[in-house]
């Protein structure tokens, strides 16, 4: 009888056990790689739209979305703690390699990476362009924090990993999943300074939705990226440094000459209209391209619509480089790393047509 009894406990523990390990076995794994933002911000009321952004950790911040464990094995890491307005090339370098270590591992799904959305944008671009993997790798923001009434970050957390799980999301690009949105990293804007909905991808439209916790894809992304970008951070330890000029009625050549002799090796000018400015600083950046071999891409202060080549500015002329459909902010990123490979407005401008 005893005997009997102890083998049906160890049946029972051998049960229990095969069924945790079968059950961690048959979920997929996620790392969850925390920056900052508001998504990890909290407040000092739940009403007030006042916040420290990155307040709280990775671990706290799972907290709030227990059921993201139904779905998938998680695996937390903390790359940085700050507002993405302080969002920098060292932790690019660093999320960018981290993100292809764990894309390497055979047993690795997909990767989320909460952000702050200020410059979501520009990182979720960095990431398209180095990112070399097939794998989803989805970012992620919220608008309110974590203690707001309505906090739209545990939602926004769900669909993403929800999104990074599914098979349908290979091979789309680095994405970035808010409001129920999924949109693209190739032609991400923040449009709002407040409203939930701020991201668009304001001329392709977006790359689908999440729907009851799957993804519902109505595009493909249009672009290179991921495995299919020629650039590379596996050796690089610093970004050659870009900085944006705006153009306006009475802009003057000041802010160029100064981001040059502060070593900017390259200059995008958010243009007017299809990437113009003020002939004082095109006749600036003219002298920069030819005496100093300073990149110059024309780019546009208008959210939709390209800065074409071939229009009012003679681009060959000048050695300039139309950005395309590519806004100030991730020409920046891309010009920066198209510097690392070449210097020849040529190559450049193919780059800013292809990505
Ligand atoms: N400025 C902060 C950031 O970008 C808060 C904005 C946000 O996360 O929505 O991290």
């Amino acid at each position: 009888m005893k005997t009997n009894i102890k083998k049906v406990i160890g049946l029972f523990i051998l049960a229990v056990l095969v069924s945790f390990s079968l059950d961690a076995q048959t979920k997929p794994k996620v790392y969850i790689l925390a920056t900052g933002g508001t998504i990890a911000g909290t407040s000092s009321s739940q009403v007030d739209s006042d916040y420290k952004a990155g307040a709280i950790t990775v671990n706290q911040l799972l907290s709030a979305v227990p059921e993201i464990l139904d779905i998938a094995e998680i695996k937390g890491e903390q790359v940085a703690n700050i507002g993405s307005q302080d969002m920098n090339d060292e932790v690019w370098l660093t999320l960018g390699k981290r993100v292809n270590e764990l894309l390497k591992q055979n047993d690795v799904t997909g990767i989320v990476i909460t952000h702050g959305t200020d410059t979501q944008e520009e990182t979720a671009y960095f990431l398209n362009l180095v990112v070399k993997s097939d794998k989803p790798v989805v970012l992620v923001g919220s608008m309110r924090p974590s203690n707001a009434i309505s906090a739209d970050g545990p939602r926004n957390i769900y669909n993403a990993v929800a999104c990074a799980i599914a098979p349908e999301s290979k091979g789309k690009g680095v994405m970035v999943v808010m409001d129920d949105n999924i949109l693209s990293a190739d032609d991400l804007t923040k449009t709002n300074t407040l409203s939930v909905g701020t991201f668009q991808n304001p001329n392709y439209g977006h790359l689908g939705i999440m729907y009851d916790g799957k993804p519902i894809y109505t595009r493909e992304s249009v672009k290179r990226h991921t495995t299919k970008s020629e650039f590379d951070v596996t050796n690089l330890t610093s970004l050659p440094r870009v900085d944006i000029i705006l153009s306006y009625s009475n802009a003057t050549a000041q802010f160029a000459e100064s981001a040059a002799i502060a070593g900017a090796k390259g200059i995008v000018v958010a243009g007017v209209g299809n990437g113009n400015m003020t002939t004082v600083l095109m006749n600036a950046l003219e002298k920069l391209r030819k005496e100093q071999d300073i990149a110059v891409v024309r780019s546009s202060r208008i959210m939709t619509g390209p800065t074409a080549q071939w229009d009012e500015i003679d681009d060959d002329k000048l050695n300039f480089v139309a950005s395309w459909y590519i806004n100030p902010y991730r020409a920046r990123v891309l010009l920066m790393l198209a510097l690392t490979k070449t210097n020849d407005y040529k190559e450049i401008q193919r780059m800013f047509a292809e990505y």
